[in-house]
């Protein structure tokens, strides 16, 4: 057997119910004093509350929507260079942490963020530390070198390593008030990223060995967390599974359903993880195949047919979007030809082009 990798994590990351109240210790650890912290709405009050115990953080930043945009990136990096910040905390969903990330790579380096977003200039190599702290149990970007961010109506998924979190912090107990629908679609979304880093072309031994783990995790934990959202065991696993979710794709990528979700964001406004989890069941069938019957079998289940039904079963729980018919005027041809020609379409195990993106679609008319 010819068997050649190489893995690489640099985040380190502290896990456990209540680490969120030792904040301020762990960035006194990591030698940071006048921090920015960037944090979902929904937070800021209990962010403003720590801080009395945390003269670690200079200023706090909380105009942040789903599916950021850039522009909340650039006056974060503003903030750092006024403050003279020397690290930022992200503190909150997805959608917060990428902002947190972005703005620490860009933050003194000289260019307007839209030259970063389109690639006219190159991330430099040096930036402050980001502390991760996710709210949501599902993007992973706790741990990984991406940021998700839209310029208009554009969004794109920008990978480099100016990204990597210095360290994350995750904390079970800030996940209990996730509303249930939010906590179908974010589970469904480590679920995708689980499956795809597995099926992913790029897929690798030790992404592989935690991307099992993060399946079996969502299939005993997610519905148990979005029927009582207060049922720590549950949220733990899942909290467990989004961080496991997130290193087993950072490496390999993602790959069909993650490509498909892009358009479905964009044209359709579908939220990420629900736009990522309405393929998810088709890539399960199309991509079914030895390695991942085994993984199957390893979660509990008989074959990937059952994963497909059990996937399926999880979206009509969170009363999640099935069918392009509750999507409003689907132009078909343009969302299988921007389906085909997104770059992680490259990375599904079984080549999808156009056609037979079409054919899928249509079965889910
Ligand atoms: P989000 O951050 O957009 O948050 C969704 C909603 O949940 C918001 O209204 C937010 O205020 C609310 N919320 C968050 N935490 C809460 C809590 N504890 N209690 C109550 N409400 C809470 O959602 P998300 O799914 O975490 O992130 C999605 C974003 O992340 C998308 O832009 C997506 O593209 C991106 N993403 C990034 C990566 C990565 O590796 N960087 C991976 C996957 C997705």
């Amino acid at each position: 057997m010819v068997l050649e990798f190489i893995y690489t994590q640099p985040v380190k990351i502290f896990f456990g119910a209540g680490k969120f109240e030792g904040l301020g210790q762990i960035l006194e650890e990591l030698g940071l004093r006048r921090c920015v912290a960037v944090c979902d709405p929904f937070l800021r009050e209990k962010l403003e509350a720590l801080r009395e115990k945390l003269p670690g953080i200079c200023a706090v930043y909380s105009n942040i929507q789903p599916n950021p945009q850039l522009a909340g990136a650039a006056a974060v990096a503003a903030l750092i260079r006024e403050r003279e910040a020397d690290g930022v905390i992200g503190v909150g969903g997805g959608s917060t942490l990428d902002t947190a990330k972005f703005a620490a790579a860009i933050a003194h380096d000289g260019g307007t963020a839209e030259e970063y977003f389109r690639g006219l200039r190159p991330f430099p190599a040096a930036h402050i530390p980001v502390v991760t702290v996710p709210s949501t149990a599902g993007t992973g970007s706790e741990v990984t070198q991406v940021s998700v961010m839209s310029f208009g109506k554009e969004k794109k998924t920008i990978n480099h390593p100016a990204f990597m979190p210095a360290a994350a912090v995750v904390d079970p107990l800030l996940t209990r008030s996730v509303p249930p629908r939010t906590t179908m679609i974010t589970g469904l979304d480590a679920l995708a990223h689980a499956l795809e880093g597995y099926w992913s072309r790029n897929h690798q031994p030790i992404s592989d060995q935690m991307a099992k783990e993060a399946v079996r995790l969502v299939l005993e934990h997610l519905e148990n967390a979005w029927r009582d959202g207060s049922d720590l065991q549950a949220r733990t696993g899942m909290s467990l599974a989004a961080l496991l979710g997130g290193l087993a794709f950072a490496l390999p990528k993602t790959a069909g359903s993650h490509a498909c979700s892009y358009p479905l964001s964009e044209d359709y406004g579908l939220p990420h993880g629900e736009a990522c989890a309405f393929t998810l069941d088709s890539f399960v069938r199309l991509n079914a195949d030895e390695r991942l019957e085994t993984l199957c079998r390893q979660a509990g289940l008989s074959d990937a047919e059952e994963l497909a039904r059990r996937i399926a079963a999880l979206k009509a729980l969170g009363g999640l979007r099935t069918r392009l018919s509750e999507l409003g005027a689907v132009d078909l041809d343009k969302l299988a030809h921007d389906c085909a020609v997104h770059p992680l379409m490259k990375n599904n195990p079984v080549p999808m082009d156009e056609a037979a993106l079409r054919r899928m679609f249509e079965k889910l008319a």
